[in-house]
Formats: structure tokens, C-alpha cells, sequence
């Protein structure tokens, strides 16, 4: 039977393997393995990349919650967002004591529904954070300007888009502040965890340098409240090489992602909005009978995945937002019908093929 792999990281290693083995082999033989050269190496590299300050982390999750304690985020603050995204982006606004205010997405990018921010703002709210789902950025200028109106921050959750584009600037550097993530499925993915914190601001940089590392400003001098959320040098010296390869690797995802869309019906494919490029972190579409659908695949051997079955306002643990079924419809909804494709910048067309004439006929059975 077919066996297609759904993010094949390993054919993705067998093609930089001499370049990784290297690296992985140097930082053993410095033995350097906390906050080595090849960290401050990639940071700069990363701050090239996005034309922005990179301070990097242990991964995406903590990235965020640094941002978070940059800002000054406290208890009874509140934080607006998107109910339709990974755990993470909400996780951090509660584990600070913070409360996350929900706004519904748009139907068309599955992101924040600008439009429907400014009537979720309180006296309370101290900031926002659009996501880039599956690796296209949200409307920033308008969000931007709705948080300079009420004297927001703005933090994007990028984890999903490092590299993406709106306007021909980079993801990551579309507000002051962002973070993303180097989990091995993401775009740009690690060995293990890993993450990391943009701004534009230079007082910021410094403080979430320090809070990233204990909050210490020299070894044992202590100037904030911090956490241990170092990137290994390890996951670094792998990051460099892949970092070397990535708008290549962003363009041949963007061929994947184009062949897909021209084998799927107009019906049921992800838009990618003018002005903007896609890293696709995922490719997804929607289909009415999901469930049943992903079944079928599944039996073909082909393998999917649902990001994400239950929006975060209904999720047990954001019990105390007080928030109920039919409050956010539009991700309600997507997340009965969102289902994403095997995809890689690995995937053949033979596969793709295999993949597309498969769940057309599924459809078709409808
Ligand atoms: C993966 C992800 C994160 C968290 O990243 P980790 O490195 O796994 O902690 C945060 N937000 C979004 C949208 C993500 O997809």
C-alpha cells in the first residue's frame, strides 16, 4: 500500500545531512553547549533574514510568554486573540493571570477578524495578538493602527509564518513585537524545541534578552523576574544550516502548494490574500463531511491532520473566559471542517497526484 509521510522531515535532513552532521559534530567538539557562538551566530542571522532583533528561546511557547513579560502583562490584564489557534498563543495570557478576550476569524484566511477587534476592547486590554495561521499573516496594518488608537502592543504569533510577507516585509517584523517558533513540523524547524522573540524596539530587545536567560543583566546579577529559556547551541548550529536553504525551501513549498491548488476544486482550497505570501505551514481545506473524509484517506494511506477540533473558547481549561458554544461562528465552523493535506517541500507529484485523485473522488461520492 501507499505510505506518504504527512511533513517528511527526514528526506528534508538526507538532502543538508553532510552540512548538519558538521554542524551537530562542531558544537560537540566546542563543547559549548549553552549559549555558544553558533546562538549569537544564528540571532543575527535571523535578525538579517527578517530585518529585525532577534533574541531566540527555548521554544515558541516561551517566546510568546517572554514578549508577554516584556510588555509588563499582569494579573487582571487582558489580552485579545483569536479562539481559533494552538494552545500556546492563549496558554501564555493565562499562565501570566491575564485573561484572553476572544474575536472571531475571518472565513477567508482562518486569522483574527480585524474588522471585529475594536468593539472586544475594554479599559483593560493592554494588547493583541494575531496569528499567522498556517503561515499567512492577518491584517497587520489595520490591527497596527486599531492598537496605536487605544496605545496597544501588538504581538504577531508567528510560529507558524517565519518567512512569510505582507507588503514585502517580512513576518516577524510586521509589528513590534513577534515570536516564533522552531518545533521540528514548523516551517523552519529544529532537532527538539526551540523558539524565538522579534522587536523593533531596542530596550525591549535587551530586556527580553535578560528575561530569557534568568532576567540576569551580568552573570548572577539578577535585574528581572526571568526563566530558563535558552536555545541549546545545538538546535543553533542545525538552525544555521537549515536558515542557509530556507527561501529556497519557502519557494519549492509555494510550488506544492500551487500544484495542490490547481489539482483540488476552487471549492474547498486556502486563499492566499493580495498582498501577502503564504509559507504554508499547513495546507488546508475545507470540507463539509471532514470526518468521513479523513476516514477514507486514512484507509489509502494517506495521512491528515485537523488543526484545530476545538476552538480555545470551548476548550475546559478557558472555562473562566465564560465564553459558549455559537459565540465565535466562524471558528466554530472551520473547526469542523478544516483538514490538512500532507505537505512538505518534499512531496512528489506522484504523490500529490495520488493524493488529489483520491479525495476528488471521495468528494465526488458526496
Ligand atoms: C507551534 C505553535 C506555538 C508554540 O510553539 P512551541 O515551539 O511548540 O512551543 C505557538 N503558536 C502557534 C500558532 C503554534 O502553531
Amino acid at each position: 500500500m501507499v505510505k506518504i509521510d504527512f511533513a517528511n522531515l527526514h528526506a528534508q535532513y538526507l538532502k543538508y545531512k553532510n552540512e548538519i552532521d558538521c554542524a551537530i559534530q562542531r558544537v560537540i567538539d566546542s563543547s559549548q553547549f549553552i549559549m555558544g557562538e553558533e546562538v549569537k551566530e544564528l540571532e543575527d542571522e535571523l535578525s538579517r533574514f527578517t530585518n529585525t532583533q532577534a533574541i531566540t528561546c527555548a521554544n515558541g511557547t516561551d517566546a510568546l510568554l517572554i514578549a508577554l513579560m516584556g510588555i509588563g502583562i499582569e494579573p487582571g490584564d487582558e489580552v485579545i486573540t483569536t479562539p481559533f489557534t494552538f494552545i500556546s498563543t492563549t496558554e501564555v495570557i493565562a499562565s501570566l493571570k491575564a485573561k484572553p478576550v476572544f474575536v472571531d476569524i475571518s472565513e477567508e484566511d482562518f486569522n483574527i477578524n480585524a474588522e471585529k477587534i475594536e468593539s472586544a476592547i475594554t479599559s483593560k486590554t493592554k494588547a493583541i495578538i494575531p496569528v499567522s495561521l498556517f503561515g499567512q499573516p492577518s491584517e497587520m496594518d489595520k490591527i497596527n493602527e486599531i492598537a496605536k488608537n487605544y496605545q496597544l502592543r501588538v504581538i504577531e504569533d508567528a510560529a507558524q509564518s517565519f518567512g512569510a510577507t505582507y507588503k514585502g516585509k517580512r513576518s516577524c517584523n510586521l509589528s513590534e513585537l513577534a515570536t516564533t517558533s522552531f518545533f521540528p513540523a514548523k516551517p523552519l524547524g529544529c532537532y527538539g524545541d526551540g523558539g524565538a522573540i522579534f522587536t523593533s524596539n531596542t530596550e525591549l530587545a535587551e530586556k527580553i534578552r535578560s528575561i530569557r536567560n534568568h532576567g540576569q543583566i551580568r552573570r548572577y546579577y539578577h535585574k528581572y523576574v526571568g526563566l530558563n529559556s535558552r536555545l541549546d547551541t545545538l538546535q543553533a548550529a542545525i538552525l544555521r544550516v537549515k536558515l542557509k536553504y530556507y527561501n529556497n525551501e519557502i519557494d519549492i513549498r509555494n510550488e506544492v502548494a500551487k500544484r495542490y491548488t490547481s489539482l483540488l476544486s476552487d471549492k474547498i482550497t486556502p486563499k492566499v490574500k493580495s498582498e501577502k505570501t503564504s509559507v504554508w505551514a499547513q495546507y488546508t481545506v475545507k470540507i463539509k463531511s471532514r470526518d468521513h473524509i479523513q476516514g477514507k484517506l486514512q484507509s489509502c494511506g494517506i495521512p491528515t491532520a485537523v488543526h484545530y477540533p476545538l476552538p480555545l473558547h470551548l476548550q475546559e481549561a478557558f472555562a473562566f473566559c465564560e465564553r459558549k458554544k455559537g459565540d465565535f461562528p466562524v471558528a466554530e465552523k472551520a473547526s469542523m471542517e478544516v483538514l490538512s493535506l500532507p505537505f512538505s517541500a518534499y512531496l512528489t507529484e506522484e504523490e500529490q497526484g495520488y493524493i488529489c485523485n483520491k479525495l476528488n473522488s471521495f468528494l465526488g461520492e458526496e
